[in-house]
């Protein structure tokens, strides 16, 4: 019997829109993914220049795309061309994932999102629970209000400059139910005891970076979950001197790797093989 069912060699087709892009390691963990999904689609990296996001948004809609991830410095530019934005997305301020469906164009923040996802899949309760964030840029906004909007109790942001610490906090009190305050870090910061998890969603530490972010180390409990949104290298000093005092540890991996897994799902619908996209990663960082 010949075969009657009719053949497609068109791929489909996801990108990450950033400048610049060509280090985004993203490529290895989306392509481990559809390898392992049976997909034969294509996921690349383009370099975008700022005046260029409005066309390369539209190409989406034009090109029949499954969507694309938005990165430096195109996560709160992208917003403006976009026909649907989610909630959460909205109080971030930002848009790293745009899927398409039904011709139009819908923008998601995944990283906050990947965020809760690790800590949910390390059996890490949020509820009613004490953070202390260090950083007040992009990840730790997205970080932030993913937090607070999953019932987070306090968050402590800890940031040198104070116009955008503060401007955090505010956006937290106005926009969320959580607690929160702003210490000024010009000082070795010191944990209050009731601290349940730190984050380090600053960029100390991302490689060739080796330094750590200014704390009193004794100030860490054992009982303290500690986070470090630095995906390589996967092992930071700060997360080694976290677990020299006892505490469990999360490192920026997971969190890369669940929001890759959330835009998967958005992408194709199917759950993505998460185990494989982080060995992926972690092999890439060796
Ligand atoms: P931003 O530039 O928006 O923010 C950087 C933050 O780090 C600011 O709060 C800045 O403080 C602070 N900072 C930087 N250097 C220092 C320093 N030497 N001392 C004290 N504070 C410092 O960057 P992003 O928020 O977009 O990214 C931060 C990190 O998160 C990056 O390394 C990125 O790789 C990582 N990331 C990881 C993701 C993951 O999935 N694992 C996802 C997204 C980001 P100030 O406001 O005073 O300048």
């Amino acid at each position: 019997m010949p075969d009657t069912k009719e053949k497609c060699y068109r791929k489909e087709f996801i990108t990450v829109f950033g400048s610049p892009v060509d280090e985004n390691p993203t490529v290895v963990i989306m392509d481990a993914a559809f390898k392992a999904l049976g997909l034969d689609w294509i996921y690349n990296a383009f370099e975008v220049y700022p005046q260029d996001l409005e066309t390369a948004v539209q190409s989406i809609k034009a090109l029949h795309m499954k969507g694309a991830n938005c990165t430096i410095p195109h996560k709160v530019a992208v917003m403006k061309y976009l026909d649907h934005i989610s909630d959460a997305a909205s109080i971030i301020g930002a848009v790293n994932t745009v899927y398409l469906k039904d011709g139009e164009t819908y923008g998601e923040n995944s990283d906050g999102k990947g965020f809760t996802k690790a800590l949910e899949e390390d059996q890490i309760p949020i509820t009613g629970k004490n953070y202390v964030l260090l950083g007040a840029g992009g990840a730790a906004k997205a970080i932030a209000v993913e937090l607070a909007l999953a019932g987070a109790g306090r968050i402590t942001v800890v940031n040198r400059s104070r116009g955008r610490g503060e401007e955090l906090v505010e956006l937290l009190l106005s926009k969320t139910p959580v607690k929160a305050d702003f210490v000024l870090w010009d000082h070795s910061y010191e944990l209050p005891a009731d601290t349940d998890v730190l984050i380090n969603s600053t960029s100390i530490g991302l490689y060739p970076d080796t330094s750590s972010p200014d704390l009193v180390y004794d100030s860490l409990r054992p009982q303290m979950v500690v986070c470090d949104v630095i995906p390589n290298p996967p092992q930071t000093p700060f997360l080694t001197e976290a677990q020299n005092r006892g505490c469990h540890t999360l490192n920026g991996c997971a969190m890369l790797v669940n929001q890759g897994a959330i835009n998967i799902k958005l992408w194709t619908g199917l759950d993505a093989p998460r185990d494989i996209m982080k060995a992926a990663l972690l092999k890439e960082f060796q």
